[in-house]
Order: structure tokens, then sequence, then C-alpha cells
């Protein structure tokens, strides 16, 4: 028996390209795209400007497939986060933060990750394995349905911005990355904007030179030092493309960008990288790159053996970027109480004693309705 076709996963060429496959026309994609990703619905039978015959093929080869719940938690600051069973006792995170102005998606894109940066929790599970792109689309398709999005029928978006920082390195997981960008950007999926969906990296250089030939969007970088000898600790990529290879590469990614800036994400990590001599030569290093710096308090987690710069040291060191023209915020640290900040997706999946006893803890734990 043929498995059936996860049709969530298809992208508007793949999913034409299926349905001519069955003597259908391309218009029948753009329409499952809408039911789909704009409506949210998964019965075949409810999409109801489908011929009949087409609903029945479609219930037979094909499925609308969605992820598994682990576990749905709402913390006090309004961040929500879910996590997803993703198999073979692997889970990832995605984490909903609301704002006056936006609410950003935060997406997964691997199970674990490879980079293995010192200060990271999902670096430290190790790598799983990457999602495939009904597993990444799937979770934008979750937290609208879950948020309410898709009854307001086209009304006022709740998800307005994803970024890619969740678990994983995007650009390690590059041909289901951009499957699944395809389809947030398209009219006939999720409309949403170049410059609302952000991809983060740790600085993979030739898939950063692909992603802008292919499908530019916002491009975050994860810097963490001014130096190679620094950044080759933290960020052990750093070795393979070091930071003059990398710096080239933001100059090129600029020119088709759709933000006319990089923005530089930093962690601050207490005596490690948050000196005053570390601004400074920060400032020699993007000299001339149109940027931002988004600086990220570090978020502890056990047996990291690192801490948090205090918050004077984060102030002062914004400010020496600040006093040179830099763009320079602080990323407030949301969703504490439920170990959604930053760096601490799915930490304590693997060790399911913990998670429980977390479960069991929270103040309010909702249950999924549908
Ligand atoms: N792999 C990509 C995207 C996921 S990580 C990348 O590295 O850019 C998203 C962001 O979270 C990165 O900037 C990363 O450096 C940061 N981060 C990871 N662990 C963290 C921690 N413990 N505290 C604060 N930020 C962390
Ligand atoms: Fe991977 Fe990003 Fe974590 Fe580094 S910071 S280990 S690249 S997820």
């Amino acid at each position: 028996m043929n498995a059936k076709v996860d049709l969530i996963g298809l992208d508007a060429d793949a999913l034409s390209a299926w349905c001519a496959a069955r003597g259908e026309k391309p218009f029948r994609a753009r329409q499952l795209l809408r039911w789909m990703h704009q409506r949210g619905e998964s019965e075949f039978a409810e999409m109801t400007d489908l011929a009949r015959v087409f609903r029945e093929g479609l219930a037979r080869d094909a499925r609308v497939g969605s992820l598994a719940v682990l576990s749905d938690h709402l913390s006090a600051d309004g961040t929500r986060k879910w996590l997803f069973d993703v198999g073979s006792g692997n889970a990832i995170e995605t984490v909903f933060i609301p704002e006056a102005d936006r609410g950003t998606l935060c997406v997964s894109t691997q199970a674990g990750c490879a980079v293995n940066c010192l200060f990271c929790s999902t670096g430290k599970q190790g790598f799983a394995r990457n999602l495939e792109t009904a597993e990444i689309i799937g979770q934008l398709r979750h937290a609208k349905r879950v948020l309410g999005e898709f009854e307001r029928g086209g009304g006022e978006r709740v998800v307005s911005n994803v970024v890619f920082m969740g678990m994983g390195e995007p650009l390690q997981n590059y041909a289901a990355t951009i499957r699944a960008i395809r389809l947030m950007l398209d009219d006939h999926g999720y409309g949403l904007s170049r410059r609302r969906v952000t991809v983060s990296t740790s600085g993979v250089v030739p898939m950063m030179d692909r992603l802008r030939d292919e499908l530019p969007v916002a491009l975050a970088v994860s810097l963490h030092a001014p130096d190679d000898a620094l950044r080759d600790e933290l960020v052990p990529l750093n070795r393979k493309y070091p930071l003059r290879e990398l710096m080239d590469a933001c100059h090129r990614y600029l020119e088709k960008a759709p933000r006319d800036f990089i923005t530089f994400e930093y962690v601050m990590i207490d005596g490690l990288n948050d000196q005053d001599r570390h601004a400074e030569s920060l400032l020699r290093l993007v000299r001339g790159l149109p940027c931002k710096f988004n600086l990220i308090p570090f978020n502890p987690f056990p047996g990291s053996g690192l801490r948090r710069s205090p918050a004077s040291r984060v102030r002062a060191f914004a400010q020496t970027l600040v006093d040179a023209g830099i763009v320079t915020t602080t990323r407030r640290t949301r969703g504490d109480d439920i170990a959604a900040a930053c760096g601490q997706l799915a930490g304590e999946v693997q060790d399911r004693t913990r998670l429980d006893e977390r479960n069991r803890r929270q103040t309010i734990r909702l249950v999924e309705e549908s």
C-alpha cells in the first residue's frame, strides 16, 4: 500500500506538479493552498469548491498532516510555547511572542543542531535530524489555528512575523527551509512579506549566498564575538567560515536583501565577550556594513558553566555601539517561567522527568481544543 502524500509540505510548484500528474489544472493547486494554509482546513470533504471526484481522489491518495502536540504552555507575559513530538524521542519547540505592534513566531528547523555553540542548549543536545518542510510550515499552521487566526478570515494578523530562531541551523537544512519560506511568502499561502520573515544563521557562508540569490528574506547573523580566536570557541562553525568571509557574505547579502541592514545577534556572556574592548573591536569589524545589533542576555541552562552578563554591563556595551551610531536593542527575556527564553528550546526534553515535573508546576496548562 502506498503511503498518502502529505500535501502540507508542498509549495506552489510542487503542488501544481502533483495536481498536473493527476490531470488537474494548476488553479486546483492554488485552491488547495488556500484551503490548507489560509483557512486551516484539513478535511478534503470540506473543500467545497473542489469537484467531488477530485475530493474523493484526494482523500484516497493524500492527507493534510499536522504536528503532534506534547505540551502547550502560556507564560504570564503572554508568550506561548508548544512542544511537538517529531518521533524517535525527538521534540521541537515553537514560541509565539505577542507584542503591541506585532506577533512573532519563532520556528525550529532541526531536531537538535550540529553547530554546537558553547552557550546553546540545543547545540548541547547534539544533532538528531533535519525537519521536513511539512514540519516547519506545520509550526506556523498550528500556531495560527490555535491562536484563532484562521477564523478571522483574512482580518488582522495574529502572527505577523516569523523568525527562524528556534532549534537548529536553518541554513544547514536549506532545501526544506526554503520550501517552507516559499509557502510563508506565497499569496495563496501565508502572504507574509520578505521583510517579515527572518532567517537567523550562525554563518553558513555558501548558503547565505544561495539564499541571497534564490529568495532573499531578512537576515540575522549570530555574531557573538569580534575576533576569530574567541568566535572559534563560541561558534565552532567559525573555524570553517571565519569572520572575514562572514563579513564579505553579509555585504553580498545586502545587495539583494529586503531590508537595508543585517541584524547581528550577540549573546552577552559574563566576562567572556561582554567587555568594552570587545565592543570596540566589534566596531572595527563592522565598519562600513549597515547593521543593527540585538544584544541577548545569555539564558543559563543546567551545566552550561556560563553566566549572564550583569544588566549594567549590557547597558555599557550597548552604549558603546550606540555612541558609534549603531542602532542597538537589548532583547527582553520573555517567557522565562516556561523555559521559552531564547536558547532554552526543548532543553529539557531529553530529561522527561524534569519536563513532567515542570508541567505539573505550571500555573496555566492549556489543553489543545481541537
Ligand atoms: N542556529 C541559528 C538560529 C537558532 S539560534 C543561529 O544560531 O542563529 C537563535 C539565537 O539564539 C541565536 O542568536 C543564538 O545564538 C541564540 N542563543 C542560543 N543559545 C542561547 C542562550 N543560551 N542564551 C541566549 N541566546 C541564545
Ligand atoms: Fe545551533 Fe544556533 Fe544553537 Fe549554535 S546557537 S548550536 S547554530 S541552534
